[in-house]
């Protein structure tokens, strides 16, 4: 049995759990340790559990926990090598003890107990961004999140999954005439910004997914609206779905 939940995302903090029940691994961990094991807790699952954390880029909503948890837990952290090597304060910052630290190339395998795992580029403000694929009992689970903007890989690697977690990250009409100032709102627009819901339809669409289950993630408070995001989603989603509000949803596959 997978089960994973989506423990935190957007602008508060990341962070996303898949377990098999006694080997966990999170990708991202934006929050500290004591708020990550609350979150945990809601899922019946243990911080000594969590066998290893993947990081999908450096911003400290997806990265400023994971120092923390692996000081006070041994946990070791996997990084795209990019990212460390581009921004070396970032990971001092980081404060990882040695020998936790491992650096990955993309499409590098990783296995951890049950879970491989491998990361594919994605386009954003942060070099070395990555998405991760996670592959379990034969199927694979896909982790697409702050991307201006899709590409051929990607939409193979969702053709091939099972479930996808995407971003949908704000309504283009919200975003322009919303309250952000002019560079910001051009900033989330651009190539190295972040999908919104346009682009996370037309990435379905173009993809062809077909998988079991789409969750929406990492929408914006301000820019998007979790009623609009579920009429469209009803309207033209190709399979079922979660709107991720707050990032507060889970699911599972198989039995125990
Ligand atoms: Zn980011
Ligand atoms: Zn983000």
């Amino acid at each position: 049995m997978i089960r994973w939940a989506v423990l935190g995302s957007g602008s508060s903090g990341n962070s996303y759990l898949f377990s098999d029940g006694s080997v966990s691994i999170l990708i991202d961990q934006g929050f500290s340790v004591a708020e990550l094991k609350r979150r945990l807790a809601r899922f019946s699952t243990t911080v000594e559990s969590v066998k290893a954390v993947f990081a999908t880029h450096l911003h400290p909503d997806h990265s400023r926990g994971i120092g923390p948890l692996a000081r006070m837990h041994h946990t070791p952290v996997y990084v795209h090598a990019q990212a460390i090597a581009s921004q070396p304060t970032a990971i001092d910052r980081l404060n990882i003890p040695s020998g936790l630290l491992t650096s990955v190339e993309l499409f590098e395998q990783v296995e951890i107990g049950p879970f491989t795992l491998f990361c594919f580029a994605t386009s954003h403000d942060c070099t070395g961004s990555v998405g991760w694929i996670i592959s379990y009992g034969g199927q694979q689970y896909m982790l697409l999140t702050d991307a201006g903007m899709t590409d051929e890989v990607q939409l193979r690697l969702a053709q091939e999954s099972e479930v996808l977690f995407l971003e949908a990250n704000y309504d283009q009409a919200m975003l322009m005439n919303g309250p952000y100032p002019l560079y910001l709102k051009r900033r989330i627009a651009s190539s190295s910004g972040h999908l919104s819901n346009d682009d996370a339809f037309a990435f379905l669409d173009q993809s062809g997914f077909r998988g079991s289950h789409v969750y929406f993630i990492h929408l914006s408070d301000t820019n998007n609206s979790v009623d609009l995001l579920e009429q469209r989603a009803q309207r033209s989603s190709p399979v079922p779905y979660t709107v991720c509000a707050k990032g507060q949803c889970y699911g599972m596959i198989g039995s125990t």
